[in-house]
Parts: C-alpha cells; structure tokens; sequence
C-alpha cells in the first residue's frame, strides 16, 4: 500500500474455494476506496475533509479519528477500510492480480494527491459494528445481482484444479486393488510399487532425455516394440527382429531373453548387486532403475537410432 497506509493485520492465507470468495472481498475494498476516492474529490472542491468509508461486504465502522479539518491538505483525512476476511487483505498486499494492482494505484493517488492516510484492517465478522448487518445484507442483495463481466477466474487456476484433479484420479486407480484401465503389462510391473508419487524416482536422473524416453516407451509397452507396432498396423508381425529366436518382442523380451544383447545382459546382473533379474527390479527399485539406465545406453534400445537401424 502507500507509504502511509497501514495493512495491520493479515497472517493466514486461506486457499482453495475461498480465493473466489476472497477475490470477491477484495473486490469490496477496492470499490470502498474508490468511494472514497470520489468523497475525497468532492471535499476537496467544497474545502471539506472526508473522514471515512467502508467496503460492502465486509464491516463498517467509524473512523477513530475522524477529520473536520477544512482542507485536506493540512489536516489529512484518515480513510479506514475494514475487512473480514484475511485472505482479501492478503489477495490487496499481492503482485501480479488487477484488484491488488488497481487499489495500490488508488491508494497511491490518494496518498499524494490528499495526503490521505488509509488503514486496512481485518476485523472478524459480526463484532457488534454498525454497518455489519447492512454490509451483509447488502452482500445478500449483491449474489441476486447478474454477474459483473469483470469477475474473472484465471486459466492458471483453472489448469491448477484439472491437474488436481487428475493427480486424485490418478491416486485412486493407483490404489485400487486389481486396477483396471491402465493396460496388463503396466499394470503388473506397477504392482509392487510403492505410494502413488507425483515426483519422479531419483534414480531417474541417471538417464539422459532420449533414454527416459526408452524407460517409458519399455514400462508402459507403448512404443517402438514391435509388439506395439504390429497391434497398430506399422509391423506385419510381432517377432523379435534383433535376434533369430522368433519370440515376441516385448519389454520383458528385449531385458530378460534376447540372445542379441546377452553382453550388456551380464553387466546388468552386475549392476543389480544381488537383486534377481526381473521387470519388478528393474521398474520399481532405485537399484534396478540405475542398472536399467546403463543397459538401454550402452544397448541403445528403443531409442530413434535403434528404431532406424532395423537391419542390424
Ligand atoms: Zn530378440
């Protein structure tokens, strides 16, 4: 705010469903400022101080020090806004949202045009103040008013309650015993899996970009494996073309049988310090994911190159 407007109080941040509401409060003060704004303009060309407003739909009070002075510039007018909600006190303190940004402009203009000095402060609701009952009364007639084209709700938000969203059904599956809908093979290699986690294992940062892109195309199944590439058409059969076994190619066929990659196979054990070979070990352990990641890089396995070089 102004040098000389006090914000008093505002400790909790309520967030969730009351932003909305919050930004509805925050709304009110800055239309009581602005009320204010216009009693000031008024004064000032009649020669009279103004002494105090309040926003609508939090509570009105008198000003403890009411100014009489007959020009504003020698005697300034104390303009107190009471607020009932933390949250809006702290949505005016904020960067980056119109309203805040809008009041600070008033309050500024106010400050050095009338040398006003503005008080914030939150008072709980229905603390016996006069005006409260009306602020509320007239909060009540507000709701039955069409809504104001300048209300808005950002698309941050918005994409904020989606990603809540998914990451909750997501959860859910995650928990349910015998999840359905995420495919067999996924869900057999996810089984043994811990919580549900929206933060990626840290063993993962031992792959580069193009590998993780292999780890995920091997977990999920979906990808350059032949298997996945013959169910959508791009592959007449589903055999393993890297080695002459005819056996499918699978992600448990390329790290646990094929005779084309047994070198980097032996390695792999090595690297699982005792942890027996196995889709579980090598997708839900730090270990396995670590012993993974040198495997698909030294054996390069469905990444693009791998892909393209088909014949070798
Ligand atoms: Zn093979």
């Amino acid at each position: 705010m102004s040098p000389e407007g006090a914000v008093r109080s505002a400790s909790s941040w309520n967030t969730g469903p009351w932003i909305e509401v919050a930004d509805a409060e925050a709304v009110a003060a800055l239309g009581a400022l602005q009320h204010a704004l216009g009693h000031l303009q008024t004064q000032a060309s009649q020669s009279h101080a103004p002494s105090h407003t309040s926003s609508h739909a939090p509570s009105h009070a008198p000003s403890h020090t009411p100014s009489h002075a007959s020009s504003p510039l020698i005697d300034p007018p104390d303009i107190h806004v009471f607020i009932d909600s933390q949250a809006a006190i702290q949505r005016l303190q904020g960067r980056g949202n119109a309203i805040a940004q809008q009041t600070k402009d008033i309050a500024k203009h106010m400050t050095e045009r009338y040398g006003a000095r503005i008080h914030i402060t939150w008072c709980p609701g229905h603390e016996r103040i006069n005006g409260n009952e009306i602020a509320d009364q007239q909060a009540k007639l507000g709701l039955k008013k069409p809504i104001s084209p300048k209300a808005y709700v950002s698309i941050s938000r918005l994409r904020g309650l989606a990603r809540q969203e998914a990451i909750k059904q997501w959860r859910q599956i995650h928990h349910r015993p015998g999840r359905i809908g995420i495919g067999k093979h996924y869900g057999r290699l996810t089984q043994d899996l811990g919580a549900y986690t929206t933060r990626p294992h840290k063993a993962l940062k031992a792959f580069t970009k193009h590998d993780l892109s292999a780890y995920i195309q091997l977990k999920t199944g979906i990808g350059s494996l032949r298997t996945h590439l013959y169910i959508i058409g791009k592959a007449t059969d589903k055999d393993c073309n890297r080695c002459n076994s005819g056996l499918s190619q699978t992600t448990s066929h390329l790290l646990l049988d094929c005779k084309r990659y047994d070198s980097e196979r032996k390695e792999l054990n090595k690297a699982l310090k005792g942890l027996p070979l196995t889709l579980q070990s090598l997708f839900c352990t730090g270990i396995g994911r670590q012993a993974l990641a040198s495997y698909i890089s030294s054996t390069g396995i469905c990444t693009t190159k791998w892909l393209r070089n088909r014949a070798e």
